[in-house]
């Protein structure tokens, strides 16, 4: 099962990869983490990878595929991996299809959680979290029993810097704007599935899991 797993910030794909991760027993590859695990190791791809992020440039894509290739050719991705994070390109999309060819494999499906761009506003702006323990809570979906304080220990609510909705406008419109050409690229290659997001969290593992039973058979 070799999935990639898409959804615009806020829409819930961390808790719905989390989900899939122990459901299918395959591992979570998400950028960051190979990246650092790529530096770790003190592969010649991970010294590359390293200078750029040491000056704050961006990572050339022929390093970041480099990396992504030796990752997925590692022994527990055998049985089959969710990638998250990569590709965000067409490039990208490209070079992994090249990738998973060599390995023998393909992508089972292409799952992107979607979520209109006015209700992830409305989730951010109305988010609260507890200054203490870190509880969240949101004014309209699931408020405190007092605006103040946290229903689990009394402590401040505040709200996060970038949970604005001029923050959230901008961010949303750029994720839309550089994942379109891909969603296009892995419709026509026919493994692209989009699941309703605004369903409750449970509903929606429900639903990824409806479709990838239907794509294995
Ligand atoms: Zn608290």
């Amino acid at each position: 099962m070799q999935l990639l797993l898409m959804g615009p910030p806020g829409a819930g794909k961390g808790t719905q990869a989390a989900e899939l991760v122990k459901k299918f027993s395959i591992p979570q590859i998400s950028t960051g983490d190979m990246f650092r695990a790529a530096v770790k190791e003190g592969t010649e791809l991970g010294k590359k990878a390293e200078a750029c992020m040491k000056t704050g440039a961006l990572v050339p894509d022929e390093v970041t595929i480099g990396i992504v290739r030796e990752r997925l050719a590692k022994d527990d991705c055998k049985g089959g991996f969710i990638l998250d994070g990569f590709p965000r390109t067409v490039a990208q999309a490209e070079a992994l299809t090249k990738i998973l060819d060599e390995l023998g494999m393909k992508l089972t499906r292409v799952l992107n959680i979607h979520v209109p761009a006015e209700e992830l506003i409305e989730r951010a702006v109305g988010r609260r979290i507890c200054k203490k323990c870190g509880a969240t809570y949101h004014v309209k979906f699931n408020p405190p029993k007092s605006a103040e304080a946290c229903d689990n220990c009394g402590g401040e609510l505040f709200q996060r810097a970038d949970d604005n909705e001029a923050t959230m406008k901008n961010r949303l419109g750029v994720y839309e704007d550089s994942t379109r050409p891909l969603i296009d690229y892995y419709k026509k290659a026919g493994v692209y599935t989009e699941i309703d997001g605004r369903q409750p969290i449970a509903k929606v593992t429900e639903e990824l899991v409806r479709v990838l039973s239907a794509a294995q058979d």
